[in-house]
C-alpha cells in the first residue's frame, strides 16, 4: 500500500489494511510479493496526483508479469478521476473513492474471481439533516501508543481553492457514543494519545440522529476515559472556534495545549476570495483568547501564498500576521490550482511571483520557530515517550503537550510513559532536553 496526502488518508490506509486483514490478508514484504497493491491517492495538489499516475505506469509491467496481482486505486484521485484512471491504466482492477473504504474487502474478492474493472465512488447522501450511512470501521487490535480517530467526514465550507468537498462529500459526523467506544477500545489495547480527525473538526456534531453534540462535549466525554493521557484534534476552523472549546482546552486535563488553526492568509480581501468566513481580526481575537486562557499554548497554522489576485500588499498582510501571532510552526504552501474549484478559474499569478513569496514567508516563519524554541530553554515539559529517535537510537523522542518534538537521553523502557524533560536547546525541528523525572 502506498499512501499520499493528509492524516485522513493515512487513517483510511490503516482502515484499508484492517479490512483486508479481516479477510485473511497480511502485509507483504515487498511489492513483488504482494497479491494486492493499493495506491491511496491525494488530490489536494497536483504533485501527489502526478506521483500516483507515475506509479500506476510503473505497475503496468508487473501486472503483465503477474496478472493475478490485484491493483486498486483508492482515495481522492480515485473519487475524482475514476474514468480517466480506467482509461489511462487498464491494468487497474478497481477504483474505490472516499465514501466507504470498508468496501475494499468485497472489491478485492470480486477482482480475484472476476477480472472486470469495478468502480465504487458513491458518496453518502445526506438525507434531510441526519446522516446514517457512516462507514463501518475496524479497530486495530495491535497496541499503538498514538492513534488517529476520524470523528467527521467531508466538508461543508467550500473554500474556493479546495477540492475536498468534491472528493469527500458533505460534512458527516460520527455518533459520539461510537467514537467514545472506539477510543475506549484503543486505550484498552495500549493507546495513550488520540488525534481526532475532521476537515473542520470543531464543526463536529451536526447532522446526528440524537441532535447536535458540540465538539467540546465530545472532548469532555473522551476526557473521562481512564488511561487516555492525551487528546489532540486537527484541524479546527476559525469561525467555529467557540468559547466552550476554549474552556475545554483549559479545563480538560487530557486535551493538549496545542491548536493547529489554519489562517491561510492575513488579508481580508484574500480571505473573502478564498471564501474563508472569518477576518484577520476575528482570527487574531481567537489567538488572543487562547493565549489568555492558556499562555503556553502551542500554535501552528497553514498558510497559502500566491492565491489568484493576491497583490504584494495583501501578501505582506500575511507576513505581518505571522509576525504578530508568532506561530510555533506553519505549513506553508504555494497556491496550486485544482481543476474543478472556483479559484482555478481565476486569473493566476506567475509562478515566479508565487515562488518568491513563499521563500520570504518561509524565511520569516523559520526564524520565528527557532526563536520560540530557543525561548523554551530552561522550561520543563511533559513528554509522552515514543521510543528511540529514528535518527539517533541513543536518544529518546516524544512530543510535549504543546506539540513540540523533544529529544533526550534515557532508557528505552520509558517508552509509552509520561516523563518530565527540561529543554536545554531549541532548534528548527523542536527541542533537545534533559530528563528530569521519569
Ligand atoms: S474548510 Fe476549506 S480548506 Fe478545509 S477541507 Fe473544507 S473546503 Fe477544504
Amino acid at each position: 500500500m502506498q499512501t499520499w496526502g493528509c492524516q485522513m488518508n493515512e487513517e483510511d490506509s490503516e482502515q484499508l489494511g484492517l479490512h483486508l486483514r479481516s479477510i485473511g490478508f497480511e502485509p507483504a514484504d515487498s511489492i513483488l510479493d504482494a497479491h494486492v497493491i493499493l495506491l491511496n491517492t491525494c488530490s489536494v495538489r497536483r504533485k501527489p496526483e502526478d506521483k500516483a499516475l507515475w506509479m500506476l505506469g510503473e505497475l503496468a509491467p508487473l501486472k503483465l508479469m503477474k496478472p493475478e496481482t490485484v491493483i486498486g486505486v483508492c482515495g481522492c484521485m480515485a473519487q475524482l478521476r475514476a474514468s480517466e484512471i480506467k482509461h489511462r491504466a487498464p491494468h487497474v482492477d478497481f477504483v474505490l473513492g472516499t465514501g466507504d473504504v470498508s468496501q475494499v474487502a468485497g472489491l478485492v474478492e470480486e477482482a480475484l474471481q472476476n477480472r472486470r474493472f469495478a468502480k465504487r465512488i458513491e458518496l453518502p447522501e445526506r438525507k434531510g439533516s441526519v446522516v446514517t450511512d457512516i462507514p463501518r470501521r475496524e479497530v486495530d487490535r495491535q497496541a499503538k501508543l498514538k492513534s488517529f480517530v476520524p470523528i467527521q467526514y467531508g466538508c461543508d465550507k467550500f473554500c474556493t481553492f479546495c477540492i475536498v468537498p468534491t472528493t469527500r462529500g458533505r460534512e458527516r459526523s460520527r455518533p459520539n457514543d461510537e467514537i467514545v467506544e472506539e477510543v475506549r477500545l484503543l486505550v484498552e489495547r495500549g493507546t495513550r494519545e488520540v488525534t481526532l480527525l475532521g476537515q473542520t473538526v470543531n464543526s463536529y456534531g451536526k447532522n446526528l440522529a440524537e441532535g447536535r453534540v458540540p465538539f467540546s462535549q465530545l472532548l469532555w466525554e473522551l476526557d473521562e476515559i481512564v488511561g487516555l493521557h492525551r487528546i489532540r484534534y486537527t484541524s479546527p476552523y476559525p469561525r467555529d472556534f467557540r468559547p466552550d472549546l476554549l474552556e475545554a482546552i483549559r479545563d480538560c486535563p487530557s486535551v493538549m495545549e496545542h491548536v493547529h488553526l489554519p489562517a491561510q492568509s492575513g488579508n481580508d480581501e484574500v480571505l473573502k476570495s478564498m471564501r474563508r468566513v472569518y477576518t484577520r481580526d476575528s482570527y487574531l481575537e481567537i489567538v488572543r483568547n487562547l493565549r489568555e486562557v492558556v499562555p503556553h499554548i502551542g500554535l501552528t497554522t497553514d498558510l497559502i501564498v500566491g492565491f489568484p489576485g493576491e497583490t504584494e500588499e495583501q501578501f505582506e498582510d500575511t507576513l505581518s500576521l505571522v509576525e504578530e501571532v508568532r506561530f510555533d510552526g506553519a505549513f506553508m504552501f504555494i497556491y496550486s490550482p485544482r481543476p474543478g474549484t472556483p479559484a482555478a478559474e481565476m486569473e493566476q499569478l506567475p509562478l515566479s511571483v508565487r515562488k518568491a513569496r513563499i521563500d520570504r514567508l518561509i524565511a520569516l516563519q523559520t526564524g520565528i520557530t527557532v526563536e520560540r524554541n530557543r525561548a523554551a530553554v530552561g522550561k520543563t515539559f511533559e513528554v509522552l515517550v515514543e521510543g528511540p529517535s529514528p535518527k539517533n537510537a541513543s536518544r529518546l523522542q516524544g512530543y510535549t503537550r504543546e506539540f513540540k518534538m523533544m529529544h533526550f537521553e534515557g532508557s528505552s523502557e520509558l517508552t509509552g510513559t509520561l516523563v518530565k524533560v527540561e529543554a536545554i536547546e531549541g532548534h528548527l525541528w523542536g527541542l533537545s532536553g534533559r530528563l528530569v523525572e521519569g
